[in-house]
């Protein structure tokens, strides 16, 4: 279903300010700053994103509000449901811009995690993932990030109980404004715990660092797909900007300073990644700190006209790895995948779907 919203016209946007900023823009023109608690309450608590509605506040001050700022920044937006009631929103952002987010139902409490986009496109080109095909388009703006949030929040029925920062591009590469949305949604809106946000990268040792002291404290997912170097470059080519010891001693870093066990994501790949020599270099990192890793099932990118030299373990060989490593005493678990018949699961997100056409 495509929904169209009224037009986008670029203006501030509120979601870009932090709650002291619009106390300070409030006050600056004569208003009391409990005016920006009101307009903040209403946005993230009522999930009202029209100033005209916003009945708290007076007409007079409503009308300023609308010709200085801009809410939600989406043009249109389409949400699809798939076969598992995992759903995919596609969102035409501001400028043109266009991305994928995720909701998919949690099994136990009938809550959701939302799989959020930080960027449009991603320059990793992991030969895995469909993102990667598209190259690098744009960085996400804080508010931008915080719009998929707030409209996904909209349209669930159930809560939304987890964020994962999993989607389209790698957060890493985009971290201030990934910084600042963290922070709005968890710090100054307390819409969500730092515990139940995890962020997935596939490098950038320094902003693992980095991440570490800006005490977000959010869990943190590494793509890792290969522990061994040259393999790894040869499904993740740009890994060659990061060695795995450099990345290791940042993710060691990472742990050291949350105290939060790192998760290694692991896509299995038949007669590439699933060797005893791929074994061997997992024990070797895992036992530097707590950690566990997920194997993560292969999901067909044929629909973007790519078509993939990597060979999708089947059920059996991802059962015989995990059993393999489990010997090892290492923590190991297969990870469930939701959405692809909607091309919505891990790596599949690509804007350029036969499906997204609408947008
Ligand atoms: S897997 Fe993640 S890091 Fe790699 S290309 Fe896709 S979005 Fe980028």
């Amino acid at each position: 279903m495509l929904i169209t919203l009224k037009k986008y016209t670029p203006m501030q946007n509120i979601l870009n300010f932090h709650k002291a900023e619009l106390e300070n823009w409030f006050i600056e023109r004569n208003f009391t700053k409990y005016r920006a608690s009101q307009v903040l309450d209403a946005i993230y608590k009522q999930n009202i994103f029209d100033f005209q509605e916003m009945t708290t506040i007076p007409i007079e001050l409503r009308n300023i509000l609308q010709n200085e700022f801009s809410i939600l920044e989406i043009d249109s937006y389409e949400h699809i449901i798939s076969e598992d009631s995992t759903s995919k929103i596609l969102c035409k952002l501001s400028n043109n811009k266009a991305v994928e987010c995720v909701l998919i139902p949690n099994d136990k409490d009938g809550n959701f995690t939302l799989c959020l986009s930080t960027q449009e496109g991603c320059k990793l080109n992991c030969k895995f993932c469909a993102t990667g095909k598209l190259g690098f388009i744009s960085n996400l703006t804080s508010s931008e990030i915080i719009t998929q949030y707030l409209l996904t929040k909209k349209l669930s029925k159930s809560k939304v109980s987890n964020i994962v920062l999993m989607g389209m591009g790698d957060p890493l590469d985009n971290f201030e404004n990934v910084l600042k949305a963290l922070n709005i949604l968890i710090n100054e809106q307390k819409q969500i715990g730092k515990n139940r946000i995890t962020l997935s990268t596939a490098g950038f040792s320094q902003n693992i660092i980095n991440l570490a002291d800006s005490k977000i404290g959010v869990k943190l997912a590494f793509s890792l797909h290969s522990a061994i170097q040259i393999k790894r470059e040869l499904i993740i080519p740009s890994a060659n900007k990061w060695k795995l010891p450099e990345l290791i001693k940042a993710l060691e870093y990472y742990y050291i300073s949350t105290k939060k066990p790192i998760t290694f994501e692991y896509i299995l790949f038949a007669g590439f990644n699933n060797l005893d020599e791929d074994i061997l270099a997992l024990k070797k990192i895992t036992s530097r700190f707590p950690c566990k890793i997920n194997l993560i099932q292969y999901h067909n990118i044929e629909f973007t006209g790519h078509k993939s030299e990597l060979i999708p373990a089947n059920l059996n060989e991802i059962l015989e790895f995990q059993a393999k490593l489990k010997k090892y005493s290492i923590n190991v678990f297969i990870r469930k995948s939701a959405g692809e018949d909607i091309n919505a699961a891990c790596g599949q997100l690509a804007l350029n779907n036969k499906k997204s056409s609408k947008i």
